[in-house]
């Protein structure tokens, strides 16, 4: 299966086409489908497989879609947990890079970095469509208030969650989701 058969939006192929992907990954041949299906989906696949694209380029289309019939949305559609600032950071690029030619629809925050709450406290501000960040970061914006996930949220994706279940946020994770 070739990326112009997943039945894509032309913006997200020609991201694709500028970052030089000729075909998709493995995972990503086998997880994009789910996702755009919106199937639950647990991956596992070596560091380097491509894991970003194979849950954002879903998260990003399913936001295109809807977007084109229902018009803007105001509320966080996808959540993406990581474990540390720095994947944060990579996933943050990872999906600007996606989005290049629809930034203005599918807006993306990264609010995985150490900054004050207070200072991160803007990036959401801005209505964001996609939020990126620690389990410990977005709790911390939830109980400020600064974040409010609505019923709107409708994809949540846990990138390394071996990492993130030992990391001790097992208590962070049961508050967020539970
Ligand atoms: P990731 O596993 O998400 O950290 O991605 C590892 C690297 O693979 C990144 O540099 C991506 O830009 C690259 N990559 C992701 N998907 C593809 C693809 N379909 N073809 C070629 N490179 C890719």
């Amino acid at each position: 299966l070739d990326f112009h058969e997943m039945g894509l939006d032309d913006r997200l192929l020609k991201a694709v086409a500028d970052l030089g992907w000729s075909k998709p990954t493995l995972i990503q041949e086998k997880a994009i489908p789910l996702g755009l299906d919106g199937k639950d989906i647990l991956a596992r696949a070596r560091t380097g497989s491509g894991k970003t694209a194979a849950y954002g380029i879903p998260v990003i289309q399913r936001i295109l879609a809807s977007k084109q019939v229902i018009g803007v949305t105001q509320d966080v559609r996808a959540l993406i947990l990581v474990p540390t600032k720095e994947l944060g950071q990579q996933v943050q690029l990872m999906m600007r890079q996606l989005t290049a030619y629809c930034s203005r629809d599918v807006r993306v925050a990264d609010i995985s970095s150490k900054a004050d709450l207070s200072t991160q406290r803007p990036i959401l501000m801005e209505k964001p469509d996609v939020v990126v960040g620690t389990p410990s970061r977005v709790l911390a914006h939830l109980n400020a208030q600064n974040l409010v996930l609505h019923s709107s949220l409708e994809m949540l994706v846990v990138d390394e969650a071996d990492l993130i279940f030992s990391f001790g946020f097992e208590s962070d994770l049961k508050n967020l989701l539970w």
